[in-house]
């Protein structure tokens, strides 16, 4: 039985993570230390024979007794504002943490994945976004702790997989959405969902001109599932190209939860990309994958989460 370590297992993506895991027949280790994430996300798995949850942060040295086949780095602070008020934290948790988890990796012979993101092609340049971009990103701005920690994992991660032999998969995550997003985390689905389902007006930043591709939770755990078994050490994408307004994706939340809440525009935060759209020809070719659930449809699975969430 083939035993998967989720490093910020609690978290959004993470806790999808263990379920699939955990269907597929692994034994999962799930390893957080809550800081963004909860057990909530996890309480239908604690007491499962092949599930366990352990609270470690993993900027630290990882102890893990027994085999491991897969080691899936997902920690890390990942919504703007948790890592613009954690920004030590994200960066250390991108390096240290990725070395840590990359050390363990390669002590145990271990495949190693890392979720790394969109954001590092920044304010991009080129679009829509192919692997081969290098991408246009402020070090030093608010959220280059974000991006640089991002790249330095990326820069690591191939490190030791040339120097050390690892077994190494890179993800590029692109904006991804479903149950079990913190209400209060700040990002736009989340942020649009609670305020329309509360009655409260809808924050667009900027005139709202600024588009994202959004994906659905299911889609990118199928993508992460297929690139783990692919073999493939250069970065894939790993996103929906269905791309769209800011103010659009807030009209359509507008509509889908029959809110009367008005629209209303607050000042762009800094540096936030103007245009984001995945090129996934690589993930077609390589993995056959492609999304298969369209944004009205993720929405719709969605909002019962969100309803639930905000009664609660
Ligand atoms: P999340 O905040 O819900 O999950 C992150 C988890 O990591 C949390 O449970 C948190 O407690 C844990 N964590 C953070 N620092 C830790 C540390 N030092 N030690 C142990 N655990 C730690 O966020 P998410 O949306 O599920 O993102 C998960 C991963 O996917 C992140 O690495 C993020 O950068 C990446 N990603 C997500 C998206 C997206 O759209 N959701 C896009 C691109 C990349
Ligand atoms: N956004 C917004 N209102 C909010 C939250 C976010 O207009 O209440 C915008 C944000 O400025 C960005 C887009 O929505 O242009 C996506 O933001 P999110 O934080 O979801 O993801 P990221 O910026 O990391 O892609």
């Amino acid at each position: 039985m083939p035993r998967t370590l989720i490093t910020g297992g609690s978290g959004f993506l993470g806790s999808h993570l263990c379920d699939r895991f955990i269907a597929e027949g692994h034994e999962v280790v799930c390893m957080d230390n809550l800081i963004t994430g909860s057990t909530d996300n996890i309480a239908h798995l604690m007491g499962h024979e092949r599930f366990e949850f352990v609270k470690h942060d993993v900027s630290n040295y990882i102890f893990l007794a027994g085999p491991v086949d897969n080691v899936l780095h997902f920690a890390s602070p990942a919504s703007p504002i948790d890592y613009l008020e954690l920004p030590i934290q994200t960066l250390k948790v991108g390096s240290l943490g990725t070395h840590n988890a990359l050390g363990l990796a390669k002590a145990k012979g271990a495949t190693f994945l890392i979720a790394s993101t969109s954001e590092v092609y920044g304010d991009p340049l080129i679009h829509p976004q192919p692997e081969t971009y290098w991408g246009n990103v402020n070090p030093i701005g608010s959220r280059g702790v974000y991006d640089e920690a991002k790249r330095f994992a990326e820069a690591i991660t191939m490190a030791y997989h040339r120097y050390h032999g690892v077994d190494t998969r890179i993800l590029r995550i692109f904006n991804t959405y479903g149950p079990r997003m913190r209400l209060d985390d700040g990002r736009a689905l989340p942020a649009f969902m609670g305020q329309a389902l509360r009655g409260e007006p809808i924050t667009v930043f900027g005139d709202g001109s600024q588009t994202r591709s959004f994906q659905y939770v299911d889609d990118l755990v199928e993508g992460i599932w297929r690139l783990l078994a692919s073999g493939e050490h250069d970065p894939v994408n790993i996103g929906n190209p269905d791309e769209v307004s800011i103010l659009e994706f807030a009209q359509e939340v507008v509509a889908l939860t029959g809110s009367s809440s008005e629209i209303v525009h607050k000042e762009l935060p800094a540096d936030d990309p103007k245009i984001r759209q995945p090129d996934i020809t690589r993930a077609r070719e390589i993995l056959g994958w492609e999304p298969r659930v369209d944004r009205a449809d993720g929405l719709k699975r969605t909002l019962d989460y969100f309803r639930d969430a905000v009664a609660a």
